[in-house]
């Protein structure tokens, strides 16, 4: 078997159907009757390696929260909405978004290893089918302020070695763009994608490449992952961590200094802690700022400061991501 239908074979364990997962998790059908979202346009997608972490029978594991369709999704408030960030109102093409001065992201696929149930991009118009990225090349190749591609999705190493080597490629021989940067969180659920084509395809660029993985809790984290992320840090690639601040789920202080601390351990940078983007049939995951806050305080005094990410909010129509007021009595959420 090659190593690209190796991970592509464990993709295909995944936990797709509800019952199943529930079966395996020893938790009882009766009960999920009220609690489970039965039919989503969002399906379930949850590696097994990721539910063999979730503990048996218990419905609040912050593993099993974040992936379970819950009946609470249909709660509706007029703050949550389909598309937070405006993702829709900054596209170039139906796979480009050009949000900030220099940087540009390409969606480069709607496939994910997992389905985060808070995605911020869950009702994003995707293309049916990626078949190739040379619309997007041309459009990066012409605009001289770029210096910075952000890959995102959807996940893009959920694209093929070969679909990334063409757009890898591409974005090579553009002479303005400096840095490439790739923002995953498939190696959290399937880190044999880092196979050997894939770093062989990495370790041929010229451009700096920055690596921005996306992890939520200490539970996700093993030595298997950690192994596959130091084959990309032996190429000079850093490697940093952004983590959604979730309610139930992470916004506990051991929970966050555990997480950070695992990370910086094997040389992963926190870079932000990301206040929650109110999509649509998410309320129920939001902590409030102050909470963030507090806990941001609490981290810097035990731990060192480089193990802190910044705390940030993405607003509509600012020019950055902006960085929450540490010190302001005010809530800035509205
Ligand atoms: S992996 Fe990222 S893009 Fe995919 S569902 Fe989760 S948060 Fe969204």
């Amino acid at each position: 078997m090659s190593k690209t239908s190796c991970w592509r074979a464990i993709q295909k364990k995944s936990f797709t159907n509800w019952k199943s997962l529930l079966s395996y998790l020893k938790l009882p059908l009766e009960e999920a009757e009220k609690k489970v979202l039965i039919s989503s346009h969002f399906v379930l997608n949850l590696p097994y390696r990721l539910a063999k972490k979730i503990k048996k029978g218990d419905w609040k594991d912050p593993l099993l929260l974040q992936f379970l369709p819950l009946k609470q999704e249909l709660q509706d408030h007029p703050l949550f909405v389909s598309d937070p960030v405006l993702d829709s109102s900054f596209t170039k093409t139906s796979k480009l978004l050009h949000k900030y001065t220099g940087r540009a992201l390409l969606l480069c696929t709607s496939a994910c290893a997992m389905h985060c149930r808070y995605c911020f991009r869950q009702n994003f118009a995707y293309e049916k089918e990626t078949l190739d990225f040379n619309k997007e090349l041309e459009e990066l190749a012409q605009d001289v302020s770029l210096t910075e591609i952000i890959l995102s999705g959807g996940d893009p190493l959920s694209l093929s070695n070969a679909k990334l080597k063409h757009l890898l490629e591409g974005l090579n021989q553009i002479p303005h763009i400096q840095k490439i940067r790739f923002h995953t969180r498939f190696p959290i659920g399937i880190p044999e994608r880092i196979d050997a084509e894939l770093i062989s395809l990495l370790s041929c660029l010229d451009k700096q490449v920055i690596f921005v993985i996306h992890s939520n809790h200490p539970k996700e984290l093993d030595n298997a992952i950690f192994t596959a992320l130091k084959r990309i840090q032996k190429l000079g690639i850093p490697l940093l961590c952004q983590t959604v601040l979730l309610h139930q789920i992470n916004d506990d202080l051991k929970v966050l200094a555990d997480l950070f601390t695992m990370l910086s351990n094997h040389g992963i940078l926190p870079y932000y802690l990301h206040q929650l983007d109110r999509v649509k049939g998410t309320q129920h995951f939001e902590a409030s700022i102050e909470k963030g806050r507090e806990l941001i305080k609490q981290l810097s005094a035990r731990l060192p400061g480089y193990c802190i990410p910044k705390y940030v909010q993405e607003i509509p129509n600012q020019p950055n991501k902006t960085v929450v007021d540490l010190h302001s009595f005010q809530s800035s959420q509205t």
